[in-house]
């Protein structure tokens, strides 16, 4: 089928489209109505309907492939893999909702998972799916203030935790760090549950505390049901990285979330039942939900959990494990492409990768030589797909299990189906029709199947935050700069808050990051705007270099930096030639490898940095903060 149609039809006739999507999942009740819009921009998809995530995920598919892996657990930390197939990985959950269950958790009630990437936390996603709880991941690798205004807002009746994980084979200790949050946060859980892996003592508060070992072995016969909960039940709520601010609770549906992984497995990720996919991502962000957990076993696929770093043993590891267990579909991050570029690339030849369809990336812009790199490397497409933690699934990118298409460097693709994307001109607020101009990337209300129903228990934040009313129209905004091309292809260009204004010029600071990233000495490059008397703001580097063996040297600096600035003058001309260009080996990012850009500009403006709780190398601030200081 052509996409243009498929995507009109989504838009002009979604009950159609979407009731015919719908039959990718099981029921066990019909919906009434389709989408009910009645109260926009609050959108009820598949009312009156009844399914259950963790039916759709593992018991549907013991059918016709109860011995096949569903869940292949692997961690380089601890070296251990473990494969559970349909069959096991139905016995774990229920043994799991089982122990929920005795700590008192309820349909509706919250149940908060902080976790390492061990395969006992996906059974507490899906047991939490299996009985109607609803669950709130944070990410493992927050300390105890994070994890303490999370446990705030999400109040849950249980906390799921875990002595340990483990990072470059050093064992990093969570037990302290939650009992701290606990005692920090002013809601108090009733019961925590403690899976002990072995890797760090820990003291245990009595009457409150659980041992998950102890108490699976008590239910290792358990049969819990599938709870059958309406499409708009809620089943799980997320928070965003917090690149631009406080980050906010994401709720999401049931079941308009199921059809749209459903949809978006066969239609973008090209998986089929029987194969294994494998997203390197975490469990604690949005690709986590999606596509380790949720998305593959829906799919009826096997999912790869991985723990441990891409470059342990050694940079081979990932493509060892495509080889391995022949994996079909990949998802990762620039971020990790780019860990991975500054490795010896015969790595990526060693491994029979010949299973590979396509490696999918995500989370941030895919710069041109990244990309380039990693398609050279390995021989297969890369697809770019553009998407947020409130999406749920991808917004931008090619669905070529619907149509072939080719993509496009620097650009993830084309609006998916069920996304009415408009580029709205930010001073005027009227829609741009025309190519090649830029305005904010905003999606025309009701968002499709998957997304955010609501922020978290504020309805009001939701309305205030995201949607705007232009012509009588709800408009969802990205807060993200885009631009599309004559074939109707979008580029992000940044943030909305990442535009720098020179003299009255604005620019995006991805522009100018493209063109200092196409020197053959830099690494990585972030470009933020800083106050300047004369022209309002000017633009400022900060270089990580490929070699920076002779960067101790002031003249060589000076040269690295002179050459730059000239490229940038050839390549976008002088107003956006940044005003300084400094070299960092580290920059500030946030745990989920996202340039924590209003840290560090507010540090280049001798400000102070806000929010830094999400922030993965406190260090790599420190050090623009002394760079800044000496000019
Ligand atoms: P917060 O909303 O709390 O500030 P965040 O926006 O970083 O944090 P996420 O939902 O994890 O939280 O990230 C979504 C954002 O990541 C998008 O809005 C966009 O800016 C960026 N992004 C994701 N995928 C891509 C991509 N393929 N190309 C360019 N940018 C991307
Ligand atoms: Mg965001």
């Amino acid at each position: 089928m052509n996409f243009a149609d498929f995507h009109r039809r989504s838009i002009e006739q979604p009950d159609a489209f979407w009731a015919e999507q719908a039959q990718l999942i099981d029921w066990h009740k019909p919906f009434d109505t389709v989408c009910d819009y009645s109260r926009p921009p609050f959108v009820h998809w598949f009312a009156g309907g009844q399914t259950n995530l963790c039916h759709n995920a593992v018991d549907r598919h013991l059918k016709d492939r109860a011995d096949q892996n569903a869940l292949i657990w692997v961690s380089t930390e601890v070296d251990k893999e473990i494969c559970y197939s349909f069959r096991e990985l139905h016995a774990e959950v229920q043994r799991m909702a089982a122990c929920l269950i005795e700590l008192g958790v309820k349909k509706g009630d919250r149940v908060l998972i902080y976790m390492p990437m061990i395969a006992e936390a996906a059974f507490a996603m899906l047991a939490c799916a299996r009985i109607g709880a609803i669950h709130s991941v944070v990410f493992g690798g927050f300390a105890s203030v994070s994890l303490a205004s999370r446990i705030d807002n999400a109040t849950p009746v249980v906390i799921v935790s875990a002595d340990a994980g483990s990072r470059s084979g050093k064992v990093v200790p969570y037990k302290g760090l939650l009992d701290e949050a606990i005692t920090l946060a002013a809601h108090k859980p009733a019961r925590v549950l403690m899976v002990d892996r072995g890797l760090a003592p820990f003291a245990r508060v009595a009457g409150r505390d659980a041992d998950y070992g102890e108490l699976r072995r008590k239910h290792i016969d358990a049969r819990v049901p599938c709870e059958w909960v309406d499409a708009t039940h809620p089943s799980y709520t997320l928070y965003t990285s917090g690149t631009t601010g406080t980050p906010k609770g994401v709720q999401r549906d049931t079941g308009g979330y199921c059809v749209a992984l459903a949809a978006s497995m066969k239609h973008i990720f090209l998986g089929q039942p029987g194969e294994t996919y494998f997203s390197t991502s975490d469990i604690g962000w949005v690709v986590g939900h999606s596509y380790i957990v949720y998305g593959p076993l829906i799919a009826g696929m096997a999912t790869i959990m991985y723990e441990g770093l891409p470059t342990r043993p050694d940079a081979g590891i990932w493509w060892s494990l495509v080889e391995k267990y022949k994996v079909t579909a990949m998802f990762s991050a620039p971020t990790a492409v780019r860990v991975l570029k500054k490795q010896d690339p015969a790595y990526l030849s060693k491994y029979d990768l010949s299973s590979l369809r396509a490696l999918f990336l995500a989370g941030e812009p895919l710069d041109e030589p990244t990309a380039k790199w990693i398609a050279e490397a390995l021989g297969k497409p890369i697809i770019d797909n553009y998407w947020q933690t409130e999406s749920g699934w991808p917004i931008l990118t090619i669905a070529n299990g619907v149509e072939k298409a080719p993509s496009k460097f620097g650009s993830p693709g084309v609006p998916m189906y069920g996304y009415n994307v408009k580029l709205i001109n930010e001073s005027t607020g009227e829609e741009i029709r025309a190519a090649d101009e830029k305005g904010v990337v905003m999606i025309e209300g009701p968002l499709p199947p998957g997304c955010m129903q609501t922020v978290w228990q504020d309805d009001a934040r939701f309305v205030k935050t995201y949607w705007t009313e232009l012509a009588g129209k709800q408009l969802y905004s990205t807060f993200d700069w885009g631009v599309r091309d004559a074939d109707g292809y979008y580029f992000i260009l940044g943030r909305t808050d990442d535009v720098i204004n020179v003299a009255g010029h604005r620019l995006g600071t991805r522009e100018i990051e493209e063109s200092i990233s196409s020197h053959p000495n830099v690494a990585e490059v972030a470009v933020v705007g800083v106050a300047d008397n004369l022209k309002g703001q000017v633009a400022m580097a900060f270089v990580i270099a490929k070699d920076a063996s002779g960067l101790t040297d002031n003249a060589a600096r000076l040269k690295l930096e002179g050459d730059i600035m000239k490229l940038v003058d050839g390549q976008l001309g002088a107003v956006a030639r940044p005003a300084r260009v400094l070299f960092v080996s580290a920059l500030p990012k946030t745990r989920s490898g996202k340039l924590l850009r209003r840290a560090l500009q507010a540090v280049a403006e001798n400000r102070d940095p806000g929010d830094l709780t999400t922030i993965e190398d406190p260090s790599a601030l420190q050090q623009v903060k002394e760079l800044v200081a000496q000019k």
